[in-house]
């Protein structure tokens, strides 16, 4: 696996209604096919020090649908790591096949375990850290959705030179590791907007702990509902998208910012002649997955 990226391109998004602005998407979905997007970005520096300090394993959570999770099994795959999941909901045990995120995961070595909700919750538990040392031996954590430190640092490194005739940046934030890094190698004249994908206030001071700038702000209106909580105007919109730009968007997180900053503009958000960035931080892999339930309900899928 390569640490080092090349710049992944600005693409231009034809708005139906720009209102003088202009919108652009920064295409991190395309940095690698199955490490995708931010995520590549946060696991960097933490395999290049997990590799340093001789670990031979990599142990980490997420839910049914975990981007992470799925780019954690592919990435220890490559460089050669075991990997181990705890995932949150022991119901999934038995349902592995029919979840498109697990079965790639179990397809890419990761082995699992299941704990229920309550459990889920005290992960970073001394106690339960200490469980899985005794069940798994030594590994090398990874927190939920990937964020630390060094996951910072890994994203501080999405924005160049070119990108400092922005006005605004913005991206999607499910724990706030992502946007901090963009905070962090902004410019204090550019604005960073951070469309949250679930509910919950908690966020403003988890990203309060790791940024050096306060030129940034939360958009909290475009969550729908809460995490991976979705309706059929969404899915409509994702699928205008897919048509109108050429470019997928998953329903977790860039589906919702991308609805939510095309409804800033309509409503005269931004001022005449401002440049917004938008970075695409990949989750493709995650449509399988919402199909499945979408079809379950018999609503219409995502294309
Ligand atoms: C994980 C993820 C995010 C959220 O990133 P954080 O650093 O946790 O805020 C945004 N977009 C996509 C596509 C993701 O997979």
């Amino acid at each position: 696996m390569k640490f080092e990226f090349e710049n992944t391109v600005n693409e231009r998004v034809n708005l139906p209604n720009a209102k003088g602005v202009e919108l652009y998407l920064k295409r991190e979905d395309k940095l690698h096919s199955f490490v995708s997007g931010n995520k590549y970005r946060k696991l960097k520096y933490n395999l290049l020090k997990a590799e340093k300090t001789s670990f031979k394993t990599l142990l980490t959570f997420g839910g049914a649908f975990s981007n992470h999770i799925a780019a954690v099994a592919s990435a220890g795959n490559i460089i050669g790591f075991n990997t181990i999941g705890i995932i949150r909901g022991d119901e999934l045990q038995n349902k592995i096949e029919n979840n498109p995120t697990l079965s790639f995961a179990k397809e890419n070595g990761m082995q699992f375990k299941f704990v229920s909700r309550e459990v889920y919750r005290n992960k970073t538990s001394e106690i339960f850290l200490k469980s899985l040392e005794d069940e798994f031996g030594e590994f090398y954590l990874i927190p939920e959705g990937g964020t630390n430190a060094l996951a910072v640092k890994g994203c501080e490194e999405i924005l160049n030179k070119d990108d400092e005739a922005f006005d605004y940046i913005c991206c999607s934030v499910g724990t706030g590791g992502t946007i901090s890094g963009l905070i962090n190698c902004s410019k204090p004249s550019q604005q960073v907007l951070g469309f949250p994908a679930l509910k919950g206030d908690f966020l403003k001071e988890d990203i309060s702990k790791f940024v050096t700038q306060t030129n940034w702000k939360l958009i909290t209106d475009y969550h729908f509902g809460g995490y991976a909580k979705i309706n059929e105007e969404l899915v409509a919109f994702i699928n205008r998208f897919k048509i109108n730009q050429g470019v997928p968007l998953d329903p977790v997180y860039t589906g919702k910012t991308l609805f939510g900053i095309f409804d800033l503009i309509k409503n005269g958000y931004f001022p005449e002649g401002s440049k917004l960035l938008t970075i695409h931080t990949g989750g493709l892999q995650g449509i399988d997955g919402m199909n499945v339930v979408l079809k379950k309900k018999n609503l219409p899928v995502i294309i």
